[in-house]
C-alpha cells in the first residue's frame, strides 16, 4: 500500500530532508586521500546524533554502519571500514535518518581530488538523469515515466542502470512503496499521486549493468566488470505544484 503524506507531513519530512543534506555536506568536508570510509562513517554518525536524528541504516537488516559509502566500482551499500580513500576515486555517501519520527533519504557521489574525465562525465551523467527522473515526478505520471527517462539519458551517454535495485516510497519508513526503478516503460507502473513521497536513485555504471553482491558481508554490490558507477539520490513530494524536492545538494555544492 502507498502511503499519502499530509503537507504538515511532508514538512516534517522536509526537516529531516534538510538535516540529511548539512549531513553529506559535513562528511563530505572530510573525503580526502588517507582517510578510511570507516572514519567517515564515524564522523557523519555523530553528527546525525548530535542534532537529534537517528541514522536508520544501522542496524537495518544487521547493516553495521550509518552510510553506506561506496568507492569506484562498488556501486551501492560498501560497508565502511578500513577502505582508505585515494586520489582519483569516486565516492558515494548514502545515508537516511530519522528526525522526529520522519525520514529521508539522500546520497552524493564525490569525486577525490583530480578525477579522470570519464569518471568525472560518470558522475555529471548520473546527476542529470536524478533531475530528469526528478522532473517526471508529477501527479499523473506514473512510476515507469520516472525509470524510462532516467534509463533513456544513461543509454544515450554510453552508460548502463542497475536493475537488481531501485528507488522507494520513504517518508514513515526507509523503505515504503512503491519500487522506483531506474528503467521502465513510459505509461506503466504505479500512478503518481499527490501526497506521495519517493526516493529517486538512479546507480550508473560505466560499462556493463551487472552487477554481483559479496558474499563475505552480503551487501556489497559491485559491477562484475570492475568499471565504476555513480549513484546519486534525493526524497521528492509530489505535490499540486509539481515535484517538490526535500533533500538538498546545496550544502555540499553551493557551501551553504
Ligand atoms: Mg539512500
Ligand atoms: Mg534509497
Amino acid at each position: 500500500m502507498i502511503l499519502l503524506k499530509t503537507k504538515e507531513e511532508i514538512e516534517l519530512i522536509r526537516d529531516a530532508a534538510l538535516l540529511l543534506g548539512k549531513t553529506l555536506a559535513e562528511v563530505g568536508r572530510h573525503i580526502r586521500p588517507g582517510v578510511t570510509t570507516a572514519f567517515l562513517d564515524q564522523i557523519g554518525e555523530q553528527f546525525i546524533r548530535d542534532n537529534g536524528a537517528k541514522p536508520l541504516c544501522k542496524g537495518f537488516e544487521g547493516f553495521p554502519s550509518a552510510f553506506c559509502i561506496s568507492v569506484n566500482d562498488v556501486v551501492v551499500h560498501g560497508i565502511p571500514g578500513e577502505v582508505f580513500i585515494q586520489e582519483g576515486d569516486n565516492v558515494s555517501l548514502d545515508c537516511v535518518i530519522e528526525l522526529n519520527g520522519y525520514v529521508a533519504d539522500s546520497a552524493y557521489t564525490f569525486p577525490v581530488g583530480e578525477v579522470s574525465p570519464e569518471m568525472q562525465r560518470l558522475m555529471k551523467v548520473t546527476k542529470e538523469a536524478l533531475y530528469i527522473g526528478l522532473d517526471k515526478c508529477k501527479a499523473g505520471n506514473r512510476v515507469g515515466d520516472i525509470g524510462h527517462a532516467v534509463q533513456v539519458h544513461c543509454e544515450k551517454n554510453g552508460y548502463s542502470v542497475v536493475r537488481e535495485l531501485c528507488g522507494h516510497g520513504v517518508g514513515f519508513k526507509m523503505h515504503e512503496s512503491p519500487n522506483v526503478p531506474n528503467y521502465g516503460v513510459p505509461g506503466t507502473g504505479p500512478l503518481l499521486k499527490e501526497g506521495m513521497v519517493i526516493a529517486v536513485e538512479p546507480m550508473v555504471c560505466m560499462g556493463s549493468k551487472n552487477v554481483k553482491f559479496s558474499k563475505e558481508d552480503g551487501w556489497t554490490c559491485r559491477t562484475r566488470d570492475g568499471k565504476p558507477a555513480a549513484h546519486f539520490e534525493h526524497t521528492v513530494a509530489i505535490t499540486a505544484d509539481g515535484p517538490d524536492i526535500l533533500t538538498t545538494f546545496d550544502f555540499i555544492e553551493n557551501n551553504k
